[in-house]
């Protein structure tokens, strides 16, 4: 077990080294983001020190020529501050967005890798769910914990700097005054943060197991007279969670009040002091509201410190849990020297396969042969456990199979590299995942690179093409979180799109209209069959509808195939096939009337 204990061990030990070799890439414009933010802070504090020095020589009413430079100076750093921020902002989101990107494709790859057999925990659409928040999380470190150090480091040394040139004591007193607020400060907040967001994933884990046994457990909670203690200790869990966040903003609030107290103290320091110097003539009377006051300013530097190592605790727990999934294994060993991948045209031949999900189970996949020749469609149909979605695991390389044989071209797919084969090998699954984010991008996942052709070809297969026109942002829609603003049709059919896009010459097919209604995954089954055209298919499916347009159906029964031919040839057998075939239409007829 060295392989993946030592692999969670590195992401364990260097995630956020990790992610910033991920985001070197982007590197240009982080640098270019993090000086425009530099600035930006200081061109804040440039105002202060010129507007201060401005108001005392003003006052003195000395000729306006006087002044002229510094009330350019001021004006400069007031429209300079604001455009260079909007700078920083455009250049640190972009450079952020893209590594969002490039770890999505990176994430999704990985799940494509190892899911099902491998992760059997993200089956689980909440785990699924909070690694995607935890890919979005990873892009703070560029946005909301790197820069904000880089700037406090090179823009609070040039104004300690400065300063210290005007008043030695005063440039200490700042010194001083910044280290604390930059070192030890944000040090403890982000100790509190880290040991408090342990607690609160805790109390937020333990409300959301309550809240998921009361709503799946309601029916027999109510008629055992059991709902009311459930709901207490449902009640009781989010009282916990409350307890835990309010204790958090509590420290983050502590943590501020302590970075104004530094800030008024080294204001009154750095007055104290320059009032001294002015009375011995050490400094310029006109240059003491500008001593006194850049302080003020500077603390802009390191107020924002606390709140950044707290976002680091969270960065680094959501990148640990990420590069887990990035570095995990599949659960089908890889061959220790792969075979190299057989030319096109790709032929997959299954020879009496037999595969179960652990050592003494029964057969889940018990015998079954198939061909899957160039541009060949077989419908897999059976009822439920009949052991379909076992068999696509096994096409897929993600279960191993124990005995006959599953050959590419003459080449058994356990001597091929599972990455590779799975180049030739594409899938669809039940609930494919959407990213929250744009059309684009969901379909980008498939080949980076595609041209909007590519894109809009991919589209129209799957019969989506006029509804993405007709949208006001078209392929820059966002699809929202799991697709929520799509229909359950519209994702199957994006999933699908995505999966054309790749171009695999083998697909495996699913349940492409489970979880839709009937209509719907008709519709989407006789899409997809005409989308799929020329590319080798296994269609899993337990709606018998459209099934003419393939080649073979395959009846599977705990396990084995009952009974297999064209759709025509098995109605007029009347057999197991004729039998599902009936009741099915029986069902429709019954809906349709009802409705
Ligand atoms: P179908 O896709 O036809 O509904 P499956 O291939 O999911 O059928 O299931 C076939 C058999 O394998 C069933 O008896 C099921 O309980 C079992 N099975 C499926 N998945 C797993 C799993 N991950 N672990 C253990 N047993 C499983």
């Amino acid at each position: 077990m060295t392989g993946p204990g030592a692999t969670t061990r590195r992401a364990a030990r260097a995630p956020l080294a990790r992610t910033l070799a991920l985001a070197r890439p982007v590197s240009q414009r982080l640098i270019l983001a993090t000086l425009l933010g530099a600035g930006a802070v200081g061109a804040g504090i440039g105002l202060i020190a010129t507007s201060a020095w401005l108001i005392s020589r003003a006052s003195q009413r000395p000729e306006e020529s006087a002044l002229a430079l510094a009330i350019v100076a001021v004006q400069f750093f007031a429209l300079s501050r604001g455009l260079l921020r909007y700078g920083e902002r455009l250049a640190g989101h972009d450079a952020a967005f893209r590594l969002l990107a490039e770890l999505r494709v990176q994430v999704y790859r990985s799940l494509e890798r190892l899911a099902p057999a491998g992760l059997p925990a993200f089956s689980r659409g909440d785990l699924l769910a909070r690694l995607v928040d935890d890919v979005d999380a990873m892009q703070d470190l560029l946005l909301r914990v790197a820069p904000p150090f880089a700037i406090a480091a090179v823009v609070g040394f040039c104004t300690v700097t400065l300063v210290w040139l005007a008043l030695p004591s005063a440039g200490l007193i700042l010194l001083a005054a910044l280290i604390l607020a930059a070192v030890p400060l944000p040090w403890l907040t982000g100790c509190l943060a880290r040991w408090r967001e342990a607690r609160q994933a805790a109390a937020r884990g333990a409300l959301g197991e309550r809240v998921l046994d009361l709503m799946q457990g309601a029916p027999e909670l109510t008629v055992n007279g059991a709902l009311e203690a459930q709901l207490a200790h449902a009640a009781e869990a989010d009282a916990q969670l409350t307890r835990v966040s309010l204790a958090g903003a509590r420290t983050a609030g502590v943590g501020q009040g302590l970075t104004t107290l530094l800030c008024g103290l080294a204001m009154w320091g750095a007055l104290l002091v320059g009032v001294s110097a002015v009375r011995s003539g050490q400094l310029a009377g006109v240059l003491l509201a500008t001593v006194a006051l850049v302080p003020l300013a500077a603390f802009e530097l390191v107020s924002g410190l606390p709140a950044a190592t707290q976002t680091l605790a969270r960065v680094r727990e959501s990148a640990a849990r990420v590069f887990e999934v990035l570095d995990a294994q599949p659960r089908v060993p890889m061959p220790a020297q792969p075979v190299a991948l057989p030319a096109p045209p790709h032929h997959i031949s299954v020879r009496g396969v037999r595969a179960r999900h652990s050592a003494h189970a029964p057969w889940a996949v018990d015998g079954v042969d198939l061909e899957l020749a160039p541009g060949r469609r077989v419908a897999i149909v059976g009822p439920s456990g009949a052991g379909k979605s076992t068999l696509a695991s096994v096409l897929l390389g993600f279960l191993a199979y124990e005995q006959g044989s599953v050959t590419l071209n003459g080449v058994e797919i356990s001597r091929l590299a599972g990455d590779e084969y799975r180049r030739i090998v594409g899938t669809v699954a039940q609930d494919a995942h959407i990213f929250d984010s744009t059309l684009r991008e969901n379909l980008l996942l498939a080949r980076r690179g595609a041209t909007a052709q590519e894109l809009d070809g991919a589209l129209d297969r799957v019969s989506l093409l006029d509804w993405s026109h007709g949208l006001a942002d078209g392929l820059d829609t966002e699809v929202g979180e799991l697709g929520a603003r799509i229909s359950g049709g519209q994702r199957q059919r994006l999933a699908i799109a995505r999966a054309l896009l790749a171009d695999f010459p083998v697909l495996v097919l699913d349940e492409p209209g489970e979880h839709l209604d009937t209509a719907t995954a008709d519709a989407i089954v006789e899409d997809l069959l005409e989308a799929t055209e020329g590319v080798a298919t296994l269609l899993i499916t337990h709606h018998l509808s459209g099934l003419d347009a393939v080649d073979e159906v395959i009846v599977l029964e705990r396990g084995a195939v009952v009974e297999r031919g064209t759709h025509r040839q098995l109605l007029r057998r009347r057999g197991r096939y004729a039998d599902l075939y009936a009741r099915e239409q029986a069902t429709r007829y019954v809906d349709v009337r009802s409705e």
